[in-house]
């Protein structure tokens, strides 16, 4: 029966047929399914009768089904008892990156081939493409930053004119309807691109670059397509008058940049630098690899916090804090060379459009303003009030963090099922805040005299009028009526009794509730500016609240404490401690505060960790991404890698049938097989299942373009063997690699055999079954693994580990008592 099928090819097609014939009572899946409950050396000896292929389905199967067993025996397990039962789960839709080079022969071949001259030449493309991402996220960065400032502006001009005329004529209502009318609008359409086109673009993007750098790949994360939606959604987002930020986005962008630059290709229009120019770009092929990718991804995530703050000390510590796993010296200085490139490019293009061309003073996007040199001076007082705001910060950092982790549960249960959800609560949302703003706007005059705005060295902008008397300013609608970035230099500015602490507090409490609903919507936003505003009205309102107290005292200044406030309340939220130091001593050009800004930020992080963990981390557990931590959980330390592995395992023969192959991918979603010799036994004294001498490794994506390209040879005896596959082959297919179901062969074919010897990796990384947790936890966080093979003492295979088998320990507190949980992965 099986061998009239030659010319069916496809496996699926054949696994139909198989089942019709069981349905008209052949006994063919009979002797399958009998097959398959035996064990695997009862099977083996069936193997002469059977096409390859249907044999070897038959093991992996009943592999996959030991497997499901072996999960069993593990939770069992006296020691592990307490892991069970968790009940968060890892989701199985993120899989995970190896930032271990494969060095098989095709790799040693080709660095054999390089000469010094070669090297040196993938080098120097490596900093040119370094410049090249720097300066792409530079003018990036300076192009979204026109559109938005003009869009805004024009908006804000629009409005307080026809407000301006209303009061006259008392149509304030249709001056409010028009307000409503075009926030609402621009985040409809922000909301709708993000969901349909691009849900990758949601929100700020930088859990998601997080993990990326860390290992763990996020679906569409880096495609040109979310870059579009990203990009014209944050504007939208900005203009729009939403509590959301455009530095985060930025991040995201310059990361979603650096990917394309670096591996020179864009899928979405089918532009592949190595296809079209195969002989000059043959050097891409160098960077076609996971490690190298994440460096690039790293330098533009650093060029992205660059270009948005003018921060490119800063940047390079965001990647290093935020990011890699992995770094070295060679790395930090090229990360700091794209940061760089991209800061200048900002600059010199922002100094020419603001008519300074040739005097390079503009700094990044956000630029918080140089503080007069009699307001940088600390007092000893300060210490205290730092104290007090760090711990503010984290108090408040930690409820935003409750709040906002509460609304995602809500959201995921009752709205994120339905994608129109999704839509209407963002522009709910925008209606709010829009209302609030006009309400405030019309509500509280805040009146205050022009004269204590001019003083303010940054009083360039024309203050708002609305509702107060001639020669009086509105100074809370001076606030709403701006982008937030320019609401954060008036906070840091403004001289003393510019507002009113009262006002200030309402402004608080509002903008803090509109950025913790802000965070979880549909829409690209960050968060780092919003939660500086509202840190930096808290600590103006602490500062303003002082000067009430102490109205004498040279040391209060309003400003300082604003800029130590904002920097409390992001560090309680974020989590940041190094990188935001930096990004706010560059932002706002001061090193005397810096000293206050570290203490401030510490103090928020550790009252913040008290109750809660940072806001990126939770969304990342919340997404049910399994990343693995900066360290192991404590309470993992007994166990060892035999409670950890994974056994029975897949593995292939140096030289392989084309029909298991076959078999065992299309059974199996694993995405890596050691290559052993030998057949396995269980006659080891620990009682551990051997499964043969270990030689290598292969992943599933060499296997699948090795049969895509029918690497194969007939006979074993005979001494043909085809040609080694080019590295070029497996290149070009890189990221994104064939399935196994388009692949096609005969069932002649499948008796044929294929040689692993040149592609498999014979240098990986083992360790021994009595190794601890721990250890391998500290190789595959070190070292961006994402398998690692078990051996026993004689080198013979016992298991295997792969990323998300650490990742699945997660430790939890309960009543104070740590608690190891093992979860689920669905
Ligand atoms: P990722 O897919 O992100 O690399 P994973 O843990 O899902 O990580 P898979 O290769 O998909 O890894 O394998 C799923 C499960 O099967 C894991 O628990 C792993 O330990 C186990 N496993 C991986 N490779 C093999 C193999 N060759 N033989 C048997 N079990 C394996
Ligand atoms: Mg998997």
């Amino acid at each position: 029966h099986i061998n009239t099928n030659t010319n069916v090819h496809n496996y699926r097609e054949r696994k139909h047929i198989s089942t019709k014939m069981n349905q008209q009572g052949t006994d063919f899946s009979g002797t399958l399914n009998y097959l398959g409950q035996m064990s695997y050396r009862a099977v083996n000896d069936f193997k002469s009768y059977m096409n390859p292929r249907d044999y070897y389905s038959t093991v992996s199967e009943e592999f996959s089904e030991s497997r499901e067993s072996s999960f069993t025996m593990v939770e069992e397990n006296p020691r592990m008892m307490e892991a069970v039962n968790g009940s968060d789960f890892l989701s199985s839709k993120y899989e995970s990156l190896d930032y271990d080079v494969m060095e098989n022969e095709l790799y040693y071949e080709r660095e054999r081939t390089h000469g010094s001259l070669q090297h040196l030449y993938v080098s120097l493309v490596r900093w040119l493409l370094m410049l090249s991402i720097g300066c792409t996220v530079g003018l990036f960065a300076v192009g979204l930053d026109l559109a938005m400032t003009h869009m805004a502006e024009g908006k804000y001009e629009l409005i307080k004119n026809t407000i301006t005329r209303c009061l006259d004529y008392g149509c304030t209502c249709w001056a409010f309807l028009m307000w409503i009318t075009i926030d609402c609008s621009l985040i409809l359409f922000a909301a709708t691109l993000a969901v349909y086109a691009g849900p990758a673009a949601c929100g700020s993007g930088v859990p998601e670059i997080k993990c990326y750098l860390n290992g763990v790949k996020i679906p569409e994360v880096v495609r040109l397509k979310t870059l579009i939606v990203k990009s014209i959604g944050v504007i939208c987002v900005v203009v729009g008058g939403l509590a959301g930020g455009r530095e985060g986005p930025m991040i995201h962008i310059g990361s979603i940049i650096a990917a394309g630059i670096s591996q020179g290709r864009a899928n979405s229009v089918r532009f592949d630098i190595l296809k079209c120019f195969p002989k000059i770009a043959k050097v891409f092929e160098n960077f076609r690899n996971d490690k190298e990718k994440r460096d690039f991804v790293s330098a533009g995530a650093a060029a992205g916090v660059s270009a948005a703050f003018g921060a490119p000390i800063g940047g390079v510590l965001f990647s290093l804090e935020e990011g890699a796993s992995f770094w070295n010296q060679a790395l930090t200085w090229r990360i700091f060379f794209a940061s760089m490139s991209s800061a200048f490019v900002v600059t010199v293009i922002l100094s020419a459009v603001n008519d300074h061309l040739g005097a390079i003073t503009y700094q990044g996007l956000v630029n918080f303003g140089q503080f007069p040199y009699e307001n940088c001076h600390i007092d000893t007082w300060d210490i205290f009030t730092v104290i007090i705001l760090g711990i503010m910060g984290g108090l408040l950092g930690a409820l935003f963090n409750s709040l906002s982790f509460r609304l995602t549960l809500f959201r995921r249960k009752y709205l994120n099922r339905i994608r129109a959800c999704r839509i209407i609560e963002a522009v709910v949302v925008s209606l709010i805040s829009t209302t609030i703003s006009f309400s405030a706007v019309y509500f509280f005059s805040d009146c205050h005299s022009l004269r204590t705005y001019e003083e303010s060295k940054y009083a360039e902008h024309h203050p708002v009028q609305l509702f107060c008397a001639d020669g009086e300013y509105n100074a809370l609608a001076t606030l709403i009526f701006t982008t937030p970035e320019e609401s954060i230099k008036k906070l840091f500015h403004n001289p003393k009794l510019a507002y009113s602490c009262l006002h200030l507090v309402f402004f608080f409490v509002v903008y803090f509730m509109l950025t913790c609903w802000v965070f979880g919507l549909c829409v690209p936003a960050g968060l780092f500016v919003p939660a500086l505003l509202t840190g930096a009205t808290m600590g103006r309102s602490f500062g303003e609240g002082l000067h009430a107290l102490f109205p004498n005292s040279e040391w209060v200044v309003p400003g300082k404490y604003a800029v130590i406030g904002s920097a409390a309340f992001l560090g309680g939220v974020s989590h940041m401690t190094l990188s935001l130091t930096v990004i706010l001593i560059e932002t706002t050009g001061n090193t005397s505060y810096g000293l206050l800004i570290m203490v401030t930020v510490m103090i928020a992080k550790w009252i913040g960790s008290l109750f809660q963990e940072g806001i990126y981390e939770a969304s990342i557990k919340l997404k049910s991404i399994p990343l693995l931590s900066w360290e192991h959980p404590e309470t993992a330390t007994n166990l060892q890698a035999k409670d950890v592995m994974a056994s029975p395992v897949c593995t292939f023969q140096p030289v392989e049938q084309v029909g298991k192959i076959i078999a065992v991918l299309s059974h199996t979603n694993h995405n890596g097989f050691p290559v052993v010799e030998g057949q396995g036994n269980n006659n080891t004294h620990d009682d551990h299942f051997t499964y043969g001498q270990y030689r290598g490794f292969i992943n599933r994506s060499q296997l699948i373009i090795l049969l895509k390209h029918k690497v194969f040879f007939k006979d074993l005896r005979a001494p043909y063997r085809p040609p080694y596959l080019p590295l070029y082959y497996f290149k070009t297919e890189y990221p994104r690699f064939p399935s196994i179901d388009s692949i096609h062969t005969t069932v002649e074919e499948d008796s044929h055999f294929i040689d692993l010897h040149p592609y498999m990796n014979r240098g990986t990384y083992t360790v021994t079954i009595n190794a601890s947790y721990p250890r391998i936890f500290c190789l595959f966080r070190a070292l961006g693994l994402r398998h690692i093979v078990i051996v026993n003492e004689n080198n013979e295979v016992v298991g295997i580990v792969t990323r998300k088998d650490l990742g699945r320990f997660r430790e939890t507190k309960r009543c104070g008592k740590p608690k190891l949980e093992h979860l689920d992965i669905r």
